[in-house]
């Protein structure tokens, strides 16, 4: 798979990366890697914050809708 963002900048780059979001291919200059914390606990503990880490994949465009 290449990279749809060089793609579309008329580059061919192979994709190391897809976006779990839209499913597009990444080369390694356009992916976007967020660890996003994971939440563990209910009722009736309050919730904390645990150690791990979840790690997503998304692309710019992707991105930029999350983080608004
Ligand atoms: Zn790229
Ligand atoms: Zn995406």
């Amino acid at each position: 798979m290449k990279c749809y963002v060089c793609a579309k900048n008329g580059k061919e780059t192979d994709a190391v990366a897809i976006c779990i979001v839209c499913g597009m291919g990444l080369c390694m200059e356009h992916v976007i890697r967020e660890d996003v914390d994971i939440w563990e606990g209910g009722y009736p503990f309050p919730a904390r914050k645990s150690r791990k880490k979840l790690p997503r994949i998304l692309c710019p465009e992707c991105y930029a809708v999350y983080n608004k």
